[in-house]
């Protein structure tokens, strides 16, 4: 890494869209703690590959001493934003606003063609709802003549791939209300996430049946959208503060108690809408993951849930973890269930998903998936409990290329299915 002037006049060289972000750049103090928890740099021991790293690269091209190079772009490019540097950073610097900041201002870096096709296919799919009913008809028919078994012999890319078409589940037509079926405690908006209603059918409807039984009213309008967390770590800050705007439009129902996420990712990206987009306050502060909404409801009533006598493997997504912070929450609900033994991956820092990480940097995504796979294989559960839809995916293609068949579902899949009828006692 080209050495930063260490006695320069402040943002000399800075143009004025970069002064920000070299304003955030300068609060990091370089002290490295951040270095023992960031999954890149342990992988590689690169410096470039660490927060500090990625920060001084980001201070010298916004100071104007460096140059917007690919091979800066590759390091900034490799960082999963899984903010684990963020959460025990001394100095409170903002590193995933610096990020982002640095993608819309000097974007991505090149990308290899079939990556590139990728991903502009999968943004398609994920917020055109006609085109991912197409891909929805077009998974089965490949399905069905066996093509994806034919396209997945191609590379890592395509088997990874066709693993996630394999999962691809069919259109879901749903009524946008569910009323309570008993005594009514309030009335929430569900947000489902586009990757949920393509992959992740049985989480939705276990989170209307479990929060209908809770005493709510559910409500799903049709014109919610993506979350944009997609388009704003991209850099396409524009894009995701529409998608914002569609989803305040959407849910803005004064009568609505909460708004009740399913995937963390797509929570950690509400919740923080007010940091990027003005007038997403009020959204925010009605987000709630529906693990926590869950437990907090549960803890005054008890519920009957019948016992369980397997191992259950938890995972706490980054997005859980570094953002939401209700990690104990879920941990609680799990526990709950009478007879199981719950395992933790504590111990794992980043599973390697990362939204569209998996799919843009497939060799690293899968290194750091292994330690997953390792604790999977040494403690053999039954289940694998994770409530990001991204995780799921990535972890349940990594059990399938083992031959490890461990059911990967959201924890209130499983919480719903032990509830019995519902008796309280
Ligand atoms: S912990 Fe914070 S201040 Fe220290 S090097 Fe990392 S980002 Fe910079
Ligand atoms: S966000 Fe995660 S991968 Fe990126 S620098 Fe921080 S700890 Fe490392």
């Amino acid at each position: 890494m080209q050495l930063l002037k260490l006695t320069r006049w402040p943002f000399a060289g800075a143009t004025l869209k970069q002064k920000p972000l070299l304003a955030a750049t300068d609060l990091c103090v370089k002290c490295g703690l951040c270095l023992p928890e960031c999954p890149t740099y342990q992988i590689t021991l690169n410096e470039n590959e660490s927060p500090r790293g990625r920060i001084s690269l980001i201070q010298g091209w916004a100071s104007g001493d460096l140059k917007a190079s690919s091979s800066l772009h590759r390091h900034i490019d490799n960082c999963l934003l899984c903010r684990s540097c963020e959460s025990v950073c001394p100095a409170q610097v903002p590193y995933s606003k610096i990020i982002d900041e640095f993608r819309s201002l000097a974007g991505k870096g090149p990308q290899r063609a079939a990556t590139k096709v990728t991903m502009l296919a999968s943004r398609a799919i994920l917020v055109n709802k006609e085109i991912s009913r197409f891909a929805s008809r077009f998974a089965a028919f490949a399905r069905s003549s066996r093509l994806l078994a034919a396209i997945s012999q191609k590379s890592h890319l395509a088997r990874q791939l066709t693993t996630f078409l394999s999962d691809f589940q069919p259109h879901t037509r749903r009524k946008t209300f569910y009323p309570a079926p008993s005594t009514k405690k309030g009335c929430v908006g569900l947000f489902t996430g586009c990757t949920g209603e393509l992959f992740d059918t049985e989480t939705i409807e276990a989170s209307i049946r479990l929060l209908g039984r809770l005493g709510f009213d559910v409500w799903l309008p049709p014109e919610q959208s993506c979350c944009g967390a997609l388009d704003l770590h991209a850099g396409d800050t524009k894009k995701a503060g529409m998608l914002a705007a569609a989803n305040v439009r959407a849910f803005d129902r004064p009568r609505l108690d909460w708004i009740v996420t399913l995937a963390t990712g797509c929570g950690a990206m509400l919740k923080e809408y007010p940091a990027y987009f003005p007038q997403t306050e009020q959204l925010a502060s009605k987000t709630v993951d529906i693990c926590q909404l869950a437990r907090e409801v549960i803890e005054d009533r008890q519920m009957a849930l019948q016992p369980l006598n397997k191992t259950i493997l938890l995972h706490a997504p980054c997005s859980l973890n570094n953002v939401l912070k209700t990690a104990d929450a879920q941990k609680a609900l799990v526990s709950s269930i009478p007879g199981a033994t719950i395992e933790t991956l504590d111990q794992v820092r980043c599973c390697g998903a990362a939204g569209s990480y998996m799919i843009e940097h497939p060799e690293m995504a899968s290194a750091l998936r292994d330690n997953i796979l390792k604790i999977a294989r040494a403690t053999r559960p039954e289940y694998l409990l994770t409530p990001n839809i991204g995780c799921a995916l990535h972890i349940k293609a990594g059990l399938k290329q083992i031959d490890m068949a461990i059911e990967v579902i959201h924890p209130i899949v499983l919480f719903e299915r032990q509830l019995t009828s519902g008796r309280t006692i």
